[in-house]
C-alpha cells in the first residue's frame, strides 16, 4: 500500500477561505479582527514565524498590530505592553513569541495575558477548560492535527491512536482533545515518552500515529501497523550539502518507508506546519466573534 498524502497546505488554504469570508462578515458588523503579535528579541527561526503570521493575516484581512522589541526590554515594560494590549478593544488576541530571552519569565507573562485573548490558548485556564470539556481557545498545533484528521475523514471514534511526545504544546493538549467525549475526540489514546518501555510495540498497536518527539526517524516503518494513519508534527534540520542553505527539513517519521505502509501520511514540510498559523487565525476570528455576543 503507498499511503494517500494529506495536504496540510490545501487544508489550511481552504480554512483560510472560510475566515476571510467570516472576517468580511464582521466588517459589515462594523468589527475587525485584531491580532497582537509580540516579539522580544532577534531569535532568525521567531522572527520569520512572526513575518508569516502577519502575512497570513493581511491575506484574510485581520488587523495585525505588530510590536518588535529589542532582547534587552524588561520584564516590567513587557507586562506592561501586555496590560495594553489586554485593554485594547482592537485587539481580540495576543501572541507572544516563545521564546522570550532568559530574564524574563516566561510563566508570568503567559498568566497576563487575559484569557478571553489567549488565541495561542497556553494559559491555565483555557488549558483547564479544554481538560474538563468546557469552550476554550485550543492550542493551534493540537487543533490543526483534529482539522487534518477530520477533514480527511478519519474516524476518530474507537480508533487506537500513540502519540509519541508529551510536551505542553503538542502532546499532552492533543491528548486530552482526543479522549474528550465528542465527535472530534472519542478516542483511546496512549501517549510515549522517553521513559516508556517498549515504544515499538505501543506504536504498532496504533489505527492512528502522532510523531512529535522532535527527532528525525523515531518512527520507522517496522513499527508502522499496514494502513495506519500517520501525523508527523516533527520539524528538524538535516544537513544536505545539495541544498542551498546546507540544510534540509525532516519529521520525525521515515517518509519513504512508512508511506509505503500507511494508508495516510503527512509530509515535513507541508503536513501540519501549514496548519498552525491558521488555526491561530481561526481563534482570532473566534475572539472577534465572541464580542458579538457579550
Ligand atoms: P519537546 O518539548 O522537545 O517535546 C518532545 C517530546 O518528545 C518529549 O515529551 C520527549 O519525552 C519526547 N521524545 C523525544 N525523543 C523521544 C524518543 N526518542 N522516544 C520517545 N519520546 C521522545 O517538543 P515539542 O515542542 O512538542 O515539539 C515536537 C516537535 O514538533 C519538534 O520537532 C517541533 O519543532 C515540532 N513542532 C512543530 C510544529 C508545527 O507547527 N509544525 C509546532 C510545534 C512543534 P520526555 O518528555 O520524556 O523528554
Amino acid at each position: 500500500m503507498t499511503a494517500q498524502i494529506i495536504d496540510g497546505k490545501q487544508v489550511a488554504a481552504e480554512m483560510r477561505a472560510e475566515l476571510k469570508e467570516k472576517v468580511a462578515k464582521l466588517k459589515t458588523q462594523n468589527i475587525v479582527p485584531g491580532l497582537a503579535v509580540v516579539l522580544v528579541g532577534e531569535d532568525p527561526a521567531s522572527q520569520s514565524y512572526v513575518t508569516a503570521k502577519e502575512k497570513a493575516c493581511e491575506e484574510i484581512g485581520i488587523y495585525s498590530n505588530d510590536n518588535r522589541l529589542p532582547a534587552e526590554t524588561s520584564e516590567e515594560d513587557l507586562l506592561a505592553l501586555v496590560d495594553k494590549l489586554n485593554k485594547d478593544p482592537k485587539i481580540h488576541g495576543i501572541l507572544v513569541q516563545l521564546p522570550l530571552p532568559k530574564h524574563i519569565n516566561e510563566d508570568k507573562v503567559l498568566l497576563a495575558i487575559d484569557p478571553a485573548k489567549d488565541v495561542d490558548g497556553f494559559h491555565p485556564a483555557n488549558v483547564g477548560k479544554m481538560v474538563v470539556g468546557q469552550d476554550a481557545f485550543l492550542p493551534c498545533t493540537p487543533h490543526g492535527i483534529i482539522q487534518l484528521l477530520i477533514r480527511s475523514k478519519v474516524k476518530l471514534e474507537g480508533a487506537e491512536v500513540v502519540i509519541v511526545g508529551r510536551s505542553n504544546i503538542v502532546g499532552k493538549p492533543i491528548a486530552n482533545m482526543l479522549i474528550q467525549k465528542a465527535p472530534t475526540g472519542n478516542a483511546t489514546v496512549t501517549v510515549c515518552h522517553t521513559r516508556t518501555k517498549n515504544m515499538a510495540e505501543h506504536v504498532k498497536r496504533a489505527d492512528i500515529i502522532i510523531a512529535a518527539a522532535g527527532r528525525p526517524n523515531t518512527i520507522t516503518a517496522d513499527m508502522v501497523k499496514d494502513g495506519a494513519v500517520v501525523i508527523d508534527v516533527g520539524v528538524n534540520r538535516v544537513e544536505d550539502a545539495t541544498k542551498k542553505r546546507g540544510y534540509r527539513l525532516v519529521g520525525d517519521v521515515d517518509f519513504e518507508a512508512v508511506k509505503e505502509k500507511a494508508s495516510l501520511i503527512t509530509p515535513v514540510p507541508g503536513g501540519v506546519g501549514p496548519m498552525t498559523i491558521t488555526m491561530l487565525l481561526y481563534n482570532t476570528v473566534r475572539s472577534a466573534e465572541k464580542t458579538l455576543n457579550s
